[in-house]
């Protein structure tokens, strides 16, 4: 039997087990490769004037509530709960650890919740400045995410990081940052030598009524993917994807172009362990023998 990719790279070092699946420990020469390639990301993006912001992989539970995430995806969200008791609540917790009772089920909820994609805390924050700028909003995010999805598959991680850039303007403004994001994903992967598709794709809504919501978003070209093989070369991993929202997020935040129209938002996400992964997979586990290009391209010294 072959052993796995994910077997190869505990083997290697390049992920470390913790014991739960989708949650592991990255070598530092696997973190040197997301950061080389975020420096790529930079060269593309860093010309267009977006203003950076940093989130923690926490955000305000009261926007979660907000963004309608519960009702799109519930079976993803992880929230933060801690002990809030007293001490004698503190006595029959420690208890109920003794026997292995389930000490969590009197954690309250605290006023944070896992951040699920690295734009979620942009949209209120952008709202309570007032209207956008004339010329619309450009932002460049980074983020850990939480979804709860465990899985064997590498490249399905229950935390994992999102570098985002998100565009918010007029319809014409936004569909035109979408375009150029695709045809720069496509310029950089073949650039590191990564063999690329780009298709139509749908969110995993919950429930009936979210197999219509998915059609729809289906239908309309609403989000594509950028797809490269990492455990499979006939199932390919969405590496990046390219979300046009219409103007739901600006209705739903407030969020309006300077003349007072509700504006269109849209967002492109790269997944770092994705594309690290897909440079594992396609050039190997040792970056010492990856073809001289593609060491250029991401800055390494011969
Ligand atoms: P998939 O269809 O594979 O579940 P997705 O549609 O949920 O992906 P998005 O919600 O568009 O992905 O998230 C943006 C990017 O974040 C994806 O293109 C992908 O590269 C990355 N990503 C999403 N989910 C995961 C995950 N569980 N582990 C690692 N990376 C992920
Ligand atoms: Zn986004
Ligand atoms: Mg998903």
């Amino acid at each position: 039997m072959q052993t796995s990719l994910l077997d190869r790279l505990f083997d290697s070092g390049l992920l470390i087990d913790t014991g739960v699946e989708g949650l592991y420990g990255r070598s530092g020469a696997f973190e040197d490769v997301i950061a080389r390639f975020e420096r790529l990301v930079d060269t593309y993006g860093g010309a267009d004037g977006a203003e950076a912001m940093r989130f923690p992989p926490g955000m305000n539970r009261a926007h979660f509530e907000t963004s309608g995430y519960m009702k799109s995806f519930p079976q993803l969200a992880g929230t933060v709960h801690s002990f809030c008791g007293g001490e004698l609540d503190h006595m029959s917790l420690l208890q109920c650890m003794e026997v292995e009772g389930d000490w969590t089920k009197d954690q309250k909820a605290t006023d944070i919740v896992l951040t699920p994609a690295a734009c979620y805390p942009l949209y209120p924050t952008i709202a309570k400045r007032g209207r956008l700028p004339a010329g619309g909003g450009l932002y460049d995010l980074q983020s850990y995410c939480f979804r709860h999805e465990p899985s064997n598959d590498p490249a399905r991680q229950q935390l994992f990081r999102m570098r985002e850039y998100v565009c918010m303007g007029t319809q014409e403004h936004v569909t035109t940052f979408r375009q150029t994001w695709m045809d720069r994903g496509l310029e950089m992967m073949a650039k590191v030598g990564l063999d690329v598709t780009i298709d139509v794709a749908n969110d995993p809504f919950f429930g009936r009524a979210g197999r219509m919501l998915a059609n729809n978003q289906r239908d309309q070209n609403l989000k594509f993917e950028l797809l490269i093989p990492v455990t499979s070369t006939a199932k390919p991993t969405a590496c990046m994807s390219f979300n046009y929202h219409q103007d739901a997020f600006g209705a739903k935040w407030g969020l309006n172009l300077e003349n007072g129209d509700v504006a269109h938002t849209a967002c492109v996400g790269f997944g770092l362990e994705r594309i690290a992964l897909a440079l594992f997979a396609r050039h190997g586990l040792d970056i010492a023998a990856w073809p001289t290009d593609v060491r250029n391209v991401l800055g390494y010294q011969d």
